[in-house]
């Protein structure tokens, strides 16, 4: 379902069954309460993106993950809201507390002894095309005083379908803030090599369907190995996401990946789950 473009989504809502659209209105009615109240309800999870390069496996840092505990319809999952957070507009609002947050605990991991920690923070396609995303994010790293250095947004090749050339000048226009840039997901949708070349990333995040058979599935192998041989020569660092398994782990050790993150070495964690870990 988070994969459709937003006319397939549009099309999923009306046309489903009663029940399916009474969640729908369910969720939408609680979802702009939660936005109103305060977001109360939802909660920033951090989990580590481990740096394997060096083979001391070090934290470089989390990627910010939103999680929605509704009062009324209970825990759920982000592939469920936000897909309809955007539909409905409100992943603006909701992504820019997502940022906030994120860039204010970052700032408090760089002062309190990690000052190379970065923040990761996923951003949709509808926030990429808000008019101001550009003085969004400026406006996040000013009130928050983290350094832009230790921001990366992360975005979807599915940003690529739609109107390249204004993607390309707003990617470009964030970039030239001094803020990183991933590309999520890669190598699902309509993925094209160009991609990696068109827009300027600094890291490519290999999405988790390749990892799932990693250790004895010769192809994934070999997508993640050629990836990571041409990321390389452009000079863009490589994160696999998904790791769950030491077999897994130990396939990639082999190859010029850079950062791993997965179920491996943690969940999403709570913020104070993850500074108790790793914030010390
Ligand atoms: P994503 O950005 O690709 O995030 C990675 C997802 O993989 C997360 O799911 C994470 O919990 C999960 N994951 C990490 N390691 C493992 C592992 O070893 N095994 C398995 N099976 N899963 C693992 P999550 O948190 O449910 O988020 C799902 C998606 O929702 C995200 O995919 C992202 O596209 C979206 N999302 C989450 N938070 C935000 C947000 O604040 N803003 C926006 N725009 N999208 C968000
Ligand atoms: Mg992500
Ligand atoms: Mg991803
Ligand atoms: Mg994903």
């Amino acid at each position: 379902e988070a994969k459709k473009t937003g006319k397939n989504r549009v099309e999923t809502y009306r046309e489903g069954n009663d029940s399916v659209s009474g969640r729908r209105l369910d969720m939408e009615k609680n979802m702009r309460d939660a936005t109103v109240e305060g977001y109360r309800e939802f909660e920033v999870y951090y989990q580590p993106i481990i740096d394997i390069q060096g083979g001391k496996d070090v934290c470089a840092g989390a990627e910010a993950l939103i999680r929605w505990n509704s009062a009324k319809l209970g825990f759920i999952s982000p592939a469920e809201f936000i897909p309809l957070a955007e539909y409905l507009g409100l992943i603006n609002p909701i992504g820019n507390y997502v940022l906030t947050e994120a860039c204010t605990r970052c700032k408090h991991w760089n002062d309190t002894g990690y000052p190379d920690y970065k923040v990761n923070v996923n951003l949709s396609v509808v926030q990429l095309l808000q008019p101001d995303i550009v003085e969004t994010v400026e406006k996040a790293l000013a009130d928050t005083g983290l350094s832009p250095k230790n921001l990366t947004l992360e975005v979807t090749e599915s940003l690529a379908i739609n109107d390249m050339d204004r993607m390309k000048e707003i990617l470009n226009r964030i970039k030239a803030l001094g803020v990183s840039l991933a590309l999520d997901d890669f190598g699902t949708g309509y993925s094209s090599l160009n991609h990696i070349r068109e827009i300027p990333i600094d890291v490519i995040k290999v999405d988790q369907s390749f990892v799932k058979d990693l250790a004895g599935d010769a192809y994934s192998q070999s997508f993640i190995k050629m990836v990571a041989e041409l990321a390389q020569t452009i000079g863009v660092s490589v994160c696999v996401e998904g790791i769950e398994t030491p077999e897994q782990f130990k396939v990639l050790q082999g190859m010029k990946v850079k950062y791993i993150q997965g179920y491996y070495f943690d969940r999403p964690m709570e913020r104070h789950a993850f500074e108790a870990k790793y914030v010390k």
